[in-house]
């Protein structure tokens, strides 16, 4: 057992609970010349008996993971729609409008921010990713390509005042430091300010032996009881949370400053006690995890294996971050998968990470005649896959791993 110290509240004895084994970055995409200088880290989780906080043991340096990122926001029409639908939300609930200004963390390629321009041109986003400043510039989003943290606040206070909305999505289970970037956040915010933060709810996902959201990225999973700890760490009050379908399951926070806030609504409240519910709280409940997902793997190696015998080598449907993570820890590489299709033009050409299964463009799959099988990666965009599929087959196979292991047959 690893014992190491916890980044949420300094207790010295976190907890090892689950083993992935050696991974790298799931969204380094490599080309197929790259395949020799690939770097694998240990993937594993840890909880904290003291705060419950779940986190990895041990951190890629995050200059490693976001200086060029191939996941875009724009990656697909789901959430492009996803993203005009939560700007008009957010513009509706919050009346944004006219004056205010609105920052988001983490804007990837300036979609959401480009959806709040028709309700405010006061916007700016802040991204660390170098290699995605022309795509913000096209869209006409005001772009700073640096890490958001207390330093980078303290330059942009100086440079264009405070704001009235900030937004990140996904940002949280992203960062190393939230601390630092909370009160970066607040450096920046007015004293009416709402803080608006997305981030996968995966908590209880994993603790039903959902592994596929574990990756280096996600330095933390939380609950909203850790959530509220670290908020109140940097001086701010959680007033609201929804939970939203995002990702397979998102928390929607809503923040102020903590002398500034309004009261908290009934959702927290609930919210919290189906967390005890769910015994988060409970050592034996981790304990179970590494079993679940080591009883996984033997059924979907199972199932790869049957379908290969019926049909020869599968084709796989979307290149994933939580895809990847299958792929490695189930170890399914080249000899299973012929090639998988994503809609990312920038993954395509590339091969996955540590598996080296190429990745090629949906339309490369042409409108076979045999009857094949498909694995399904994406498997939170399972109907429009479907859809997609029966346009181009008569029949086909698809094994869909979560959130039940199951094979779909059409035709
Ligand atoms: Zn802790």
């Amino acid at each position: 057992m690893v014992y190491l110290k916890c980044a949420g509240c300094g207790f010295e004895k976190i907890v090892s609970f689950l083993t992935l084994g050696d991974i790298p970055p799931v969204n380094a995409f490599i080309l197929p010349a790259e395949i020799a200088q690939e770097v694998k880290y240990p993937l594993n989780l840890a909880y904290c008996p003291q705060c419950f906080l779940v986190q990895l043991e041990e951190i890629v340096p995050p200059e490693t993971l976001f200086r060029q990122y191939l996941h875009l926001s724009a990656g697909s029409q789901q959430n492009i729609s996803h993203l005009k639908e939560v700007a008009a939300h957010l513009a509706k609930k919050h009346a944004i409008s006219g004056e205010k200004r609105v920052l988001e963390i983490g804007s990837n390629d300036g979609t959401l921010l480009s959806f709040f321009k028709q309700y405010t041109l006061n916007i700016l986003g802040v991204d660390p990713a170098k290699n995605l400043i022309s795509l913000n510039k096209e869209k006409g989003v005001p772009y700073i390509p640096e890490f958001f943290n207390t330093s980078t606040a303290s330059q942009i206070v100086k440079e264009r005042g405070k704001f009235d909305f900030i937004i990140g999505l996904n940002v949280i289970p992203h960062t190393p430091d939230n601390i630092d970037l909370l009160k970066g956040a607040r450096i920046l915010m007015n004293d009416k300010c709402l803080l608006i933060m997305e981030g996968v709810y995966a908590l209880e996902t994993i603790l039903r032996g959902e592994f596929d959201t574990i990756y280096h990225e996600h330095v933390y999973t939380f609950s909203l009881h850790s959530l509220i700890a670290l908020f109140r760490m940097a001086g701010m009050k959680v007033i609201d949370v929804e939970r939203i379908a995002t990702q397979g399951g998102s928390l929607r926070i809503c923040a102020m400053k903590e002398e500034y806030a309004s009261e908290v609504s009934s959702r927290v409240l609930s919210l919290l006690e189906e967390e005890k519910k769910i015994g988060f709280d409970k050592p034996e409940t981790y304990l179970l995890v590494e079993k679940k997902v080591a009883e996984f793997k033997i059924h979907l190696r199972n199932l790869i294996n049957e379908e290969k015998k019926r049909g020869g080598k599968l084709i796989g449907l979307g290149a994933p971050a939580r895809g990847v993570v299958i792929l490695n820890y189930c170890q399914i590489g080249k000899e299973d998968i012929a090639f998988i299709v994503d809609d990312t033009s920038l993954k395509q050409g590339r091969v996955t990470p540590g598996v080296h299964i190429p990745v090629q463009s949906f339309e490369s799959i042409g409108s076979n005649t045999e009857k094949r099988t498909f694995l399904l990666l994406s498997w939170n965009y399972k109907e429009d896959y479907l859809r997609r599929l029966k346009e181009k087959y008569a029949s086909f196979r698809m094994i869909v791993p979560f959130p039940k292991l199951e094979v779909i047959e059409h035709g």
